[in-house]
């Protein structure tokens, strides 16, 4: 079944934690200290037991602030947390067509905010 929904999808393996996503968002919302539109939420890094290998996740969630950037979008541009992403693990569009790009690839996540 198609899904036109507009979402943002996140490839949490290229997300460094650097927060320009947060920025550009708080900008944009024009918000206050303290909230947020989006969040990066951080785990580790924290050794994976039994392995010499180590966690380190940073995944950005909207909040219920996040509007899809509809000013933006409706002049025909980028939301801006996208724009802004330092690794480019930021993608907008929609459910059918994101899905589609999650299908073969770990350690993505997608969200629909609205
Ligand atoms: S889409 Fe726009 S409003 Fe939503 S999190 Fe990104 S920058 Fe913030
Ligand atoms: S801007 Fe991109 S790399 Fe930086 S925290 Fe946000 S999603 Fe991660």
């Amino acid at each position: 079944m198609s899904d036109s929904r507009m979402a943002l999808l996140i490839d949490y393996e290229y997300c460094t934690g650097c927060h320009s996503c947060e920025t550009a968002c708080k900008v944009e919302l024009g918000l206050p200290l303290g909230q947020y539109g989006i969040k990066v939420a951080t785990y580790g890094p924290a050794q994976i037991p039994g392995t010499d290998k180590w966690d380190y996740i940073n995944v950005p969630i909207p909040t219920a602030l996040c509007d899809l950037c509809e000013n933006r979008v409706k002049d025909g541009k980028l939301p801006t947390c996208v724009h802004h992403c330092q690794s480019a693990c930021m993608e907008y569009g929609t459910v059918e067509e994101l899905a589609a790009k999650m299908a073969g690839k770990s350690k993505m996540v997608l969200f629909t905010p609205k």
